[in-house]
């Protein structure tokens, strides 16, 4: 498959560009040139398969020039049995509505189903290429957490993790700080996570830093990641496909990777119907999609802060997308975001977007209380971020099967729990040691020069 940056669509790149770079050296993000659509016969053969057989069916069309479909085999089996379910995910009913669980990976969020796979693709590069690289990454909690896991421990390659200082829950710092590996290093900023992820961004557009270095990423923008996630929207579609009824997934969103992932799979042909873009008080997506103002605002601390964000990233792929990929249409609009905060979205537009997306919004009280009537109604504890998503489904009005992604295991977000339904959410057994362990970590002010010089003296 070829792949172009959303900022430039004539220069090709093959997939193993696109992983180790992640971002485009023009600052755009890669997405493929072209997609070709799976049929309905097609999509009838993936119908029964298992979880991994059905993974490397739907990500070996992204990769083929990086590794055969045997080598992929092997890095999918190996990825995939660190889950503490046979079948990755599981699919749950809670009341009227499917729950998607994803948390079932070493680390409790959905970022570990992509995380473990990369770190295996990391392995299996260098392993062939003989170079030493650097992987720097902005973390608002899971993704840090995910990526070390994914990471540690493995030759030719250390990993920098940028975590938003104090602003992240004691149970996401424990789980990426007490690792005693030598090649991971994390970084408390002062600041956001907005400001820690215009910091890697930073040292990715300084070309000079990042050759230096070997630097490369594996925030959500990092295009293989997406397809991992797509997997889990064709597996859990086939597990509750009910003939004429249409199919809704709402999503916990932040940086719109995850819900993009999904839009990937309607777009390669899964029948998918709407997509709910669920944000919690940083609600710059639900602005974007209901009214068309994806006006940046500053960011407000919530009890769901991996999704505490006001620049959505991958937003980007979607603005490439309605602009039917025009780089040079894609580069003013986010010109006009870098420079004014602000994109209007145009009503043409707009209808395009709603053809796919709705959107809702969640303040704090009603997160809670989204936790509680869960808990009491049906004896189930949801973590904050997936409160969002299941709330979601009351405040839109969709006919139909509705899915909602479960993105983190309660047991991250203790505080939030408690003060919903005022029980201590446990962490699996397995996991427990981690508060008694010593964490390691730098805290740093939100300066680029003294982040970059801070890494080099560690390589
Ligand atoms: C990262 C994260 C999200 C948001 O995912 P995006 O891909 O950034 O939209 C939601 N919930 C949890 C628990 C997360 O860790």
């Amino acid at each position: 498959m070829n792949y172009v940056s959303t900022r430039n669509s004539s220069k090709i790149f093959k997939f193993e560009d696109v992983f180790i770079k992640g971002l485009a050296d023009d600052g755009g993000l890669f997405v493929p040139k072209s997609l070709n659509k799976y049929s309905q016969k097609n999509l009838l053969e993936f119908k029964n398969l298992e979880y991994k057989e059905l993974a490397k069916k739907i990500i070996h069309p992204f990769i083929g020039d990086f590794m055969s479909e045997n080598d992929l085999s092997k890095i999918i089996e190996k990825s995939y049995s660190v889950f503490r379910k046979k079948n990755v995910v599981d699919l749950v009913k809670i009341g009227d509505r499917s729950v998607l669980e994803l948390f079932h990976g070493p680390t409790l969020a959905f970022k570990d189903v992509a995380m473990q796979l990369l770190g295996n693709f990391y392995e299996y590069y260098l392993n062939s290429e003989n170079e030493k690289i650097n992987i720097v990454v902005a973390t608002s909690g899971d993704t840090g957490a995910a990526a070390i896991d994914a990471i540690k421990g493995k030759d030719n390659v250390n990993i920098f993790v940028l975590h938003p200082n104090n602003r992240i829950s004691p149970v996401q710092r424990k789980l990426m700080t007490t690792g005693k590996e030598k090649n991971v290093f994390n970084i408390a900023v002062e600041g956001s996570f907005d400001d820690c992820q215009n910091l890697v961004k930073a040292m990715f557009t300084d070309k000079t830093f990042a050759k230096e270095i070997k630097m490369s990423g594996v925030n959500s923008i990092n295009w293989a990641r997406i397809i991992a996630q797509s997997v889990y929207y064709f597996y859990s579609y086939f597990l509750i496909e009910d003939n004429n009824e249409p199919i809704n997934f709402s999503v916990p969103t932040g940086n719109f990777g995850d819900v993009y992932a999904g839009y990937l799979a309607k777009k390669i042909g899964l029948p998918i119907n709407k997509f709910v873009v669920a944000t919690n008080q940083n609600d710059i997506l639900h602005r974007a999609i209901s009214n068309g103002a994806y006006n940046v605002e500053n960011v407000l601390e919530t009890i769901s802060p991996s999704m505490d964000i006001q620049i959505a990233s991958n937003f980007e792929r979607l603005i490439f997308d309605l602009n039917n990929h025009n780089d040079k249409k894609t580069i003013e609009v986010m010109k006009g975001i870098k420079e004014n905060g602000k994109y209007e979205i145009k009503k043409e537009s707009l209808d395009k977007i709603n053809v796919d997306f709705l959107s809702s919004k969640m303040d704090e009280i009603e997160v809670l209380n989204t936790i509680k009537t869960v808990y009491k109604k049906f004896d189930k504890v949801l973590d904050p971020h997936s409160a969002i998503g299941y709330g979601a489904f009351d405040k839109v009005n969709l006919k139909g099967n509705n899915i909602v992604l479960a993105t983190a295991h309660p047991c991250k977000f203790p505080g939030a729990i408690e003060k919903a339904i005022n029980i201590k959410s446990k962490l699996p057994d397995e996991l427990l040691f981690i508060l008694n362990e010593k964490e390691n970590y730098d805290i740093i002010d939100n300066d680029l020069d003294k982040i970059k010089h801070h890494i080099k003296e560690r390589i």
